[in-house]
């Protein structure tokens, strides 16, 4: 038996997930000796290929530990498992073979990555030769997909390719046991990018070299003296400042034309500064420490030792962790924590090239730390937050881009290209079982914006190895998406916009093209099939198609852009829809704002339908109660940011359910055809505002009424369908209070029920759905 049980055998396993540039063969090569099986290990255009040879129980256990002690950065999606004849030599050792230049190496490229422990202690260690070395890195950590130019995933193809490595970087390089096997960021003084510090007007101050003098102990004193310095980071430049000096803070604010109070994001030294500022749960701490490092939002501490004009009018603020070696310099004792906010002009894509921060942010800020490793592809911080311990992604950029989506209950083949709406521009492209959603771009009204769209395609295809052999675009005609699609000479789908939010659930879900749902699609704006623009939609469908079987009821947006810019605009539309004429007359502090003569001007335009669109968004109702309620944001002509009014009217809602535990709600009413009347609750907003009532407390009613009134069509189109699952989505769930509160409320009247969590449920989503929908199709087709 026992002879029988412990017959040499040899097996091979095709792992396929994010296995390449993750130190994974290095991993098999390890496990492999350590069992005494002998064999190979390589990388293949889709993943990793090994053979593993000897006693059988020693191969059995390689299976069995193979997943479970894999290296930090990588994940298997799938792997194969076969039986082969043993190799007819007597050779008992392990290898591990080179990447063929073949073909391109579709699983090569992995996001960005937060420097490792092991890194981290180097760093710290006055005897090691990368001892407070600015770049070091391993193949456990460090920067990939922004220093990529090209696959397969070889130093010759990344931004590293100018460094000629030294002969002690060369031999962790090449030696199969050392933790820089084949990492191809790797570096060190010797042979490394360096840092040097500049002054606005292009004179360089500083360099590592000069006298003996280091740059980054001379921007920590300046930042402790309230400078504003450009520093170079992973995915871009940062502008840094002080956050507990709330005049470096404005004057920075100023300088970027952020007056109005667009929040700025902070980095923390580590979780215990995080705390000094903002309230951090266990889950909020493991986002905040994972490897993707990316900013969340945490809950304001009330006596919390930032600046006030760090994130004006809300209560939460966006907070993240070092995440490379520079930041963990720079944040050392006794610096405080770090306004690191985005280096671009206002809405248009990342600071990248060194000669581009000369000129673009050298007038916002009072030196500018550079660097000499070119950041390829810029990407933005990633932006998330924890919802009943359940994480959202707001925007999807350093540190989970490339990384794909995987599909295996859907028809997914290579070679569908979605272009995504017009605001948050991200692509998405699929290759077998996957849809890997590019970065977050930004707004595709800018040119700027629009150039790195038509980058992010080629850089894609080259990744994946794929040409685009199906567009998928938004429904809009006026989309600069739309327009590039007409552009490609390849076949175009269009697809509207709120099943597209749907589908985009429904995909991050790996739900089957059998499953029905009820979608509740709650954003700001989508055109829609009759050329209405949409947003407070319920969808009955699948990927394949949907039926509109509920909606907010429509009403004209003056001006229609310029409504959703000027919030009083549009509260003057539904005042005056639920209240007539007399709406004019009433003591609101929207109208007050405003001469009369404007107020009548835009009534007859609404009456007369002359430049008026009709809007059914969910987006539009809260910008008009946070306009008669009178907060900053929807008074404001026009709003700081997007979203503002309806950030600023969640954050008086928190305060009033915190305090006084509001569950009020005002009336509406549901009509057969599913359209929902808020009317009723407009008048009574309007009432309680009269009254004198405190704004929070409308504001949670409000909030209390948004769930109430998405629960009862819900149930409504539930009881005469039969259906039990509802999706959420649409840029409206980025709210705390109506993502949780209608979920546990679905939830509890037993609905299964989807949201977005890796995916961002607004328009940064919007690809990925329209790539699971032109993909079904296709399917369908055949
Ligand atoms: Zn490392
Ligand atoms: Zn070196
Ligand atoms: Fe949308």
């Amino acid at each position: 038996m026992g002879a029988v049980e412990n017959s040499v055998i040899r097996r091979r396993l095709h792992v396929e997930g994010v296995v390449q540039g993750v130190g994974f063969r290095p991993y098999v090569y390890r496990l492999a000796s350590e069992l005494g099986l002998s064999g190979c290990v390589r990388n293949d255009t889709i993943g990793v290929d090994i053979e593993v040879e000897g006693p059988s129980d020693a191969v059995t256990r390689f299976v069995e530990r193979l997943p479970v002690e894999l290296p930090e950065m990588s994940h298997i999606a799938r792997t194969e498992l076969s039986t082969i004849a043993p190799s007819a030599t007597s050779t008992r050792c392990f290898t591990i073979i080179g990447s063929d230049d073949g073909g391109p190496l579709l699983a090569a490229v992995t996001p960005d990555a937060h420097i490792c422990d092991d890194c981290l202690e180097e760093l710290a260690d006055s005897e090691d030769r990368r001892y407070r070395y600015p770049f070091l890195n391993c193949t456990n950590c460090g920067p990939r997909f922004t220093i990529v130019k090209r696959v397969p995933y070889d130093r010759p193809n990344t931004t590293m390719a100018a460094f000629e490595m030294c002969p002690d970087c060369r031999r962790e390089y090449d030696d199969p046991l050392d933790r820089r096997f084949h990492a191809q960021p790797v570096a060190c003084p010797a042979c490394g990018p360096r840092l040097w510090l500049v002054a606005p007007n292009g004179v360089i101050l500083e360099t590592p070299s000069s006298s003996g003098f280091d740059p980054i102990a001379d921007v920590r004193s300046r930042l402790l003296s309230g400078e504003i310095i450009a520093v170079k980071g992973v995915g871009g430049f940062h502008l840094a400042v002080a956050a507990n000096n709330d005049v470096a803070v404005s004057t920075l604010r100023e300088r970027k034309g952020r007056v109005g109070g667009k929040p700025f994001a902070v980095m923390t030294r580590d979780i215990d500064q995080a705390r000094q500022i903002s309230k951090v749960n266990d889950e909020e701490a493991t986002l905040l420490s994972s490897i993707a490092r990316p900013i969340v939002l945490l809950e304001r501490r009330g006596e919390a030792k930032v600046a006030p004009s760090v994130a004006p009018g809300l209560g939460t603020i966006g907070v993240m962790l070092p995440y490379s070696p520079l930041h963990h310099l720079l944040l050392e004792p006794p610096m405080p924590p770090l306004v690191m906010t985005s280096g671009n002009p206002t809405e248009e894509p990342i600071t990248t090239q060194n000669d581009e921060a000369l000129s673009v942010l050298a007038p916002l800020c009072d030196a500018l730390l550079l660097h000499n490793r070119d950041i390829e592809s810029g990407c933005d911080d990633s932006v998330t937050q924890v919802i009943d311990s359940r994480r959202q992604t707001l925007r999807r950029a350093r540190g989970y881009v490339p990384r794909p989506v995987d599909a295996h209950s859907l028809p997914i083949h290579g070679g569908v290209l979605a272009l995504g709406g017009e605001m948050k521009g991200a692509i998405c492209m699929t290759r077998p079982r996957q849809l890997v959603l590019g970065r977050h771009l930004g707004e595709l009204t800018h040119q700027a914006t629009q150039e790195h769209l038509r980058d992010e395609i080629k850089l894609m295809s080259s990744l994946l190895g794929v040409e685009p052999s199906v567009i998928a675009h938004d429904l809009h005609p006026d989309y600069f998406t739309s327009r590039l699609a007409a552009e490609l000479d390849v076949r175009t789908v269009a697809v509207q916009h709120h099943h597209a939010h749907l589908a985009s659930c429904l995909a991050e879900h790996d739900l089957s093209p059998d499953r029905t749902v009820i979608g509740v699609i709650f954003d700001g704006t989508g055109y829609g099939e009759d050329g209405a623009i949409w947003g407070g939609e319920l969808l009955l469908g699948s990927y394949d198609s949907y039926r509109r079987v509920g909606n907010l009821r429509p009403v004209a947006l003056p001006g229609g852009d310029s409504a959703i810019r000027s919030p009083y605009r549009t509260a003057l539309a539904y005042v005056l829809d639920a209240l007539g004429p007399e709406a004019l007359d009433l003591d609101l502090p929207a109208f007050q704002a405003q001469p009369r003569r404007q107020l009548e001007d835009l009534s007859r335009m609404i009456d007369a339908r002359v430049a008026c669109p009709l809007s059914s968004g969910m987006g539009r109702l809260f910008d008009a109660v946070a306009a008669i309620l009178g907060v900053p944001g929807g008074l404001a002509d026009p709003i700081a940011y997007e979203a503002q009014p309806a950030l600023e009217l969640e954050a008086l809602a928190h305060r009033a359910k915190e305090a006084l535990r509001e569950t009020t709600t005002y009336d509406f009413e549901i009509d057969g055809g599913g359209e929902i009347d808020t009317r009723p609750m407009i008048k009574r907003v309007v009432e309680d505002v009269t009254k004198g009532t405190a704004p929070e407390v409308v504001a949670a009613r409000f909030h209390e009424t948004v769930v109430l009134m998405a629960e009862l069509a819900v149930c409504q189109i539930a009881g005469a369908e039969g259906i039990g699952h509802v999706a959420l989505s649409g840029g409206c769930f980025h709210n705390r209070m109506l993502t949780s509160r209608l979920s546990a409320r679905l939830e509890g009247s037993g609905f299964q029920v989807y949201r977005q969590e890796r995916v961002p449920c607004g328009d940064g989503g919007l690809s990925l759905g329209q790539a699971a929908i032109a993909s079904v199709w296709m399917s369908n087709e055949r």
